[in-house]
């Protein structure tokens, strides 16, 4: 079984001319969805997890599975004015404007060790500014870690001073 092949390809969605991954398909077939499961948790390689965060919303799918596979905690990071308790938040560009995420201040202890999940890595803005807010509340970021990347928007290059993983790379 090929997990590429429940991934669908969505023309000029949200926008005209772009190419959007869907990962609906996927989610609905078990047997596919333990596959990502099974292949995201072999990528952390035995590193030790305190946390995993998840971003939202298509990283909350595969973050709480990766969770309690790690059996850790799941901590997400959403759009603002979501989180009822105090937050921290983090303002990061787009490609018109900018946008912020937040975090609860209380979900990440000083010196955890985070595992970063996304299902798409693209520009890597999105993921770099929940790095940041990670360290902002003393977490060590140990991987960032994605079911897919988009290796032509160079998503990398943003995220170079951690380890980036991802499941199927385009
Ligand atoms: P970035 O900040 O890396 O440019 O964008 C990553 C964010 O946009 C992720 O939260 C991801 O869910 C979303 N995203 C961007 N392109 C796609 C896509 O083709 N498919 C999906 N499912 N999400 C995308």
């Amino acid at each position: 079984m090929q997990l590429s092949d429940y991934i669908r390809d969505i023309q000029d969605f949200p926008k005209q001319g772009i190419l959007f991954k869907d990962i609906t398909p996927l989610l609905l077939s078990t047997k596919a969805t333990h596959l990502a499961v099974d292949e995201l948790y072999k990528k952390i390689e035995g590193k030790k997890i305190d946390v995993v965060v998840g971003i939202e919303s298509r990283g909350f799918f595969f973050g709480t599975l990766l969770a309690q596979k790690l059996t850790c905690g799941f901590v997400p990071v959403r759009k603002p004015n979501k989180l009822p308790a105090e937050t921290t938040s983090q303002i990061y560009a787009l490609e018109y404007g900018e946008d912020k995420l937040e975090i609860h201040t209380d979900a990440i202890k000083k010196g955890d060790k985070v595992l970063i999940h996304d299902d798409v890595l693209a520009t890597g803005g999105t993921a770099e500014a929940v790095c940041k807010l990670v360290e902002k509340l003393g977490g060590e970021v140990v991987q960032c870690n994605f079911l897919m990347e988009l290796s032509f928007l160079s998503g990398r290059e943003k995220l170079k001073n951690h380890e980036v993983k991802a499941v199927i790379t385009y």
